[in-house]
């Protein structure tokens, strides 16, 4: 099934015409649980990896046998969907509380070359917005799950581009670190279902008279809003629960829907890629190359959720009825940093070491 964002409420750039220089397209991956193969971009599905190859491991020292297993997180997020709406079983039971935190391969050495955790693969066949270096058509991303890298103690991210014609037999079984230091480090396998949408910049990177402009209208919407309300209904002026109830249904649809440029109009939330990066847990910093000094774009945002309360607006109409189902608003289980996590490549060439910022 695709996935179709709705339309934004309003067309922004007709009401603000300047924000078309602050228009980017973002291709929303929109993944969910599935068994994609190795043809297939996916979250945590397998890679296309040439057999001969050796699979990138992280060297950097760590408590590297503690933590969680992997075997334990993906088994409690089945038992968990297994047993959704009703009562778990005593095996259920049993097994869930048999899995802890702990020193689960104390014979892994804190120095020992650790197998990195595939975490996406991207054709970019598939997604408009995924521009790497010149004829390498796919992305194969992994990360040490242990956040404990560099001086703010993240995440460890490698990128492999590739082309995938050069790939003869893959690689199979797959390696995988046994253990990750949280559980939320740990993706769930997912199918994506790239959609290309349009975003613009985020608010506070505007130029000033622009976000007055902004501003100001917001303010007029909430105002306007105020003189719309609709008086609810009172249960005493109806003979039955279902006619109140009825009628209730009647005034909360009158009721306009808040517009609001940062949850509606401006970045799309959940995993994609290009497009913006939001700010708004910390003042915006600028991540720049490295090598060549230019401001890096983020290339791929991993977001918790793919739609929450502020950002309902940007649900995809075939999940409309699912409501607040995880599958739809959290699939593939991650949580980074304080919620989102971005790596940022260099346009000017992608080879150039990649940047993470987290929000
Ligand atoms: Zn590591
Ligand atoms: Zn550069």
């Amino acid at each position: 099934m695709t996935r179709t964002t709705p339309p934004r409420p309003l067309d922004v750039e007709a009401v603000f015409p300047a924000l078309a220089a602050h228009r980017r397209t973002t291709t929303r991956l929109h993944p969910r649980h599935g068994s994609p193969g190795t043809q297939d971009s996916s979250v945590a599905g397998p890679l296309l990896w040439p057999a001969d190859e050796p699979w990138p491991v992280c060297t950097a020292v760590h408590p590297k046998g503690t933590g969680h297993l992997i075997s334990d997180v993906r088994l409690s997020r089945r038992i968990l969907e297994d047993s959704r709406g009703r009562e778990r079983t005593e095996e259920e039971r049993r097994l869930l509380d048999g899995m802890s935190e702990g020193n689960h391969v104390p014979e892994l050495q804190d120095d020992a070359p650790l197998p990195m955790l595939a975490v996406a693969q991207l054709y970019a066949r598939e997604i408009p917005d995924l521009v790497g270096p010149e004829d390498h058509d796919l992305l194969q991303v992994f990360w040490c799950p242990f956040e404990e890298h560099g001086n703010d103690r993240t995440i460890d991210v490698v990128l492999k581009w590739r082309r995938s014609t050069d790939v003869g037999v893959a690689l199979t079984p797959q390696p995988e670190p046994p253990v990750a230091g949280r559980e939320e480090c740990v993706p769930t396998t997912c199918v994506v279902h790239p959609e290309q949408v349009v975003e613009h910049e985020y608010f506070g990177l505007l130029e000033e008279a622009l976000q007055d402009e902004i501003d100001e209208w917001e303010e007029g919407l909430l105002d306007e809003e105020e003189e719309d309300e609709v008086e609810p209904p009172s249960s005493a002026s109806y003979a039955t629960y279902e006619e109140y109830a009825e009628a209730m249904a009647v005034a909360q649809a009158a009721e306009p829907e808040e517009i609001n440029y940062m949850s509606d109009l401006s970045i799309a939330p959940g995993w994609k890629v290009g497009g913006f990066a939001s700010w708004h847990l910390t003042d915006p910093a600028p991540v720049d190359c490295q090598v060549c000094g230019v401001a890096m774009p983020p290339l791929l945002t991993v977001d918790k959720w793919e739609c929450d309360g502020a950002s309902r607006s940007w649900l995809p109409i075939e999940d409309r009825d699912s409501g607040h189902d995880p599958h739809a608003t959290n699939p593939t289980e991650v949580y980074l940093g304080r919620g989102l996590m971005r790596v940022h490549t260099c346009p000017t060439d992608p080879t150039h070491p990649h940047r993470l910022s987290f929000q």
